[in-house]
């Protein structure tokens, strides 16, 4: 089946989808994003989605391209010509066309906006949830304002390769006060051998992640200690779980950091646990 994109106002063949070079998003990397999951057809949190999207929009000064209701109105398009029953919403919006200059446009130009998305293969995702993951540190690098969901990934690009290439899923950036900030493409978090879930605070280097903002009311629901606090690689390393948050990735064990177990190297009752329930406090729209 073909699948669909949404650009600037068309739906089109994703072969035939394309945006002009001069797009400041191609140029600058200067737009940003939103990733949603996808179950049953339905869009998993959009209303946390929404508002994110609209605040990293405001932290750069682009306008919203539409109405929140449009918006929406668009993505359940896509979602509905691509028939996808689980799978992923991914949405870029940038700056838009202009001759190459740094400086922003003058007078400002339209907001390009594009959408796509894509099934993916659950069981698959359950399959590696059992397993649970191994990742690596790596320093962080990146620019103090993460919690923009900027488009301009490449410190990211290049610390989920170099796990790739040393066999590992993600890599948890780490700064140089020895704490770990989060993964390229996720949250991260682990649980200390009393049982006390901890996660940094999103106050500084991290992105508020969607995920993590539900799994704190999972958490609370469940009567399940939280600490948002910074903790250390070696605090990770003697912790009795751990795990990372992704909207495509829900609750996802980690066994293995840098080569060493964690726990017990298998994937830990309570990140399973929250794992499970995670659904029962999202919104679907
Ligand atoms: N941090 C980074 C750097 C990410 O790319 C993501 C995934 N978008 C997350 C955290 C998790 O965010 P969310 O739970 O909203 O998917």
């Amino acid at each position: 089946m073909a699948r669909i994109a949404y650009v600037n106002g068309r739906y089109c063949d994703l072969r035939d989808a394309a945006v002009n070079i001069e797009d400041r998003g191609y140029q600058f990397s200067d737009g940003v994003y939103e990733v949603c999951e996808i179950r049953n057809g339905s869009l998993v949190d959009l209303p946390r989605h929404m508002a994110r999207l609209k605040r990293s929009l405001s932290e750069i000064r682009i306008a919203m391209p539409m109405g929140e209701a449009a918006l929406a109105a668009v993505m359940h398009e896509v979602v509905r010509r691509n028939r996808v029953h689980y799978g992923l919403i991914y949405l870029q919006i940038t700056r838009g066309v202009a001759h190459r200059d740094h400086a922003f446009p003058s007078p400002a130009v339209k907001p390009s906006l594009t959408i796509t998305a894509k099934s993916l293969n659950f069981e698959k995702n359950q399959a590696m949830a059992a397993k649970g993951i191994a990742v690596i540190t790596v320093p962080e690098n990146r620019w103090p304002r993460v919690d923009i969901k900027s488009v301009s990934l490449l410190p990211n690009v290049l610390a989920k390769q170099q796990a790739k290439e040393q066999g590992a899923y993600e890599a948890w950036f780490v700064g140089s006060d020895g704490c770990v900030t989060e993964g390229s493409s996720s949250n991260a978090w682990i649980v200390t051998k009393a049982g006390t879930v901890v996660t940094r605070s999103a106050e500084s280097g991290i992105l508020p992640g969607i995920t993590r903002a539900v799994l704190m009311e999972v958490l609370a629901a469940l009567q399940i200690r939280l600490e948002e606090r910074p903790f250390t690689a070696a605090e990770a390393h003697e912790a009795a779980e751990a795990f990372v948050t992704a909207s495509t990735q829900i609750v996802m064990p980690v066994v293995k950091i840098d080569g060493k177990p964690v726990g017990t190297g298998a994937p830990g009752p309570i990140a399973l646990k929250l794992r499970d329930h995670f659904h029962g406090f999202s919104s679907f729209s």
